[in-house]
């Protein structure tokens, strides 16, 4: 029935162990098809109350545990590894490991890889069960892999705001195993460096490049575009793991220093309907999610930029020096509100 392992018994168990009554079940949109099947699986085989949340989900930044606190004893997500946040409540993370088969894509990239002798080899949760698998068919062919762990990731993982696992690796080039653009683009702003993807789901492999060039293109518009205004908006988000109000107050006073007006806006979903109120306001500095700005681009009618953006269009980094936005962690799992 199911493309992914749930833990489902695992999951049952540790329910029976904390002694929870209410549960709050959170899946990523990719996986909510399989919400109710395994919201009834649990509840059946336990004597908990089962809900499932159904807004939108896109990382463990964003848990609704506080919102929670008071209405269920544990939350189980799915999808997503935890994040080096202080949760509030019980949460059980469940990767949600994939099923496929990642042999046939990976033997595939070998012949673009050729060229390539250092690589470093990057996935997603769900595939994170294969990653040694992944490993030995590249080592058998003689390729020296670099793997790291990352803050906040384990070894081999990013995710669309973290890049630590693969900062500064002596490689030439990254081989992504998993699905979509989303990730290797990631990878490619961050690293600059050849992006090989194997998509184990469309069984093909390609590069990222030409992708990535359209997207730089498209930043290097919204850059010129939002140089134009001269009202900005500095969006905050209310998710526990986006939260970056100090950065905000940070760009506000850069953005009036040089002589604009800002004002902060906190949000918990960013959306374009949202965001069209503002109808004095020229353009959007985004200190939620750094992903907002870059993939929902086109959603929006006014530019959205990130806060290295900025940098660009008040003229405190030189287009050249272009980076990532990432969301980052001290060791006392606090963000790191700073660019
Ligand atoms: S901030 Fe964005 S990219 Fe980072 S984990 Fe959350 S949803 Fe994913």
């Amino acid at each position: 029935m199911l493309n992914y392992n749930f833990k489902i018994a695992e999951v049952i168990e540790k329910i029976k162990e904390l002694k929870a009554k209410k549960i709050a079940l959170q899946f990523p949109e990719g996986l909510k098809i399989y919400s109710t099947s395994v919201a009834n699986e649990i509840e059946s085989k336990t004597n908990s109350k089962v809900i499932i949340l159904g807004d939108a989900c896109y990382g463990a930044c964003d848990v609704s545990d506080q919102d929670m606190m008071n209405l269920v004893d544990l939350i189980v997500h799915f999808g997503h590894t935890p994040l080096p946040l202080n949760y509030k409540i019980p949460i059980i993370f469940v990767e949600a490991y994939s099923l496929i088969n990642i042999e046939d894509s990976m033997k595939k990239s070998l012949k673009i890889l050729e060229g390539y002798n250092n690589i470093g080899l990057v996935t997603t949760t769900q595939h994170l069960n294969v990653l040694e698998k992944m490993k030995t068919i590249l080592e058998k062919k003689g390729k020296k892999v670099f793997l790291k762990k990352g803050i906040g990731t384990k070894e081999g993982q990013v995710l669309g705001c973290n890049f630590s696992a693969i900062k500064d690796l002596p490689v030439e080039a990254y081989l992504y195993v998993g699905s979509g653009n989303f990730h290797p683009l990631g990878i490619k702003l961050f690293t600059k460096k050849p992006v090989i993807i194997a998509d184990p789901y469309m069984g093909d492999v390609r590069s990222i490049d030409e992708f990535s060039d359209k997207i730089l293109r498209v930043r290097f518009a919204k850059i010129v575009k939002a140089g134009e205004a001269n009202n900005f908006g500095v969006i905050v988000s209310s998710k526990e793991g986006q939260f970056r109000l100090e950065l905000a107050y940070h760009l506000k006073e850069m953005i009036q220093n040089s002589g604009r007006k800002a004002v902060i806006i906190m949000m918990n979903s960013i959306t374009p309907a949202l965001l069209m109120a503002y109808r004095d306001l020229d353009a959007f500095v985004i200190t939620a999610c750094p992903r907002i700005a870059i993939d929902d681009a086109s959603m929006y009618e006014k530019p959205l930029i990130t806060p290295q953006e900025l940098e660009i269009v008040l003229n405190k980094r030189d287009w050249s020096n272009y980076e990532m936005d990432e969301i980052k962690y001290d060791e006392n799992k606090n963000i790191i509100n700073s660019i």
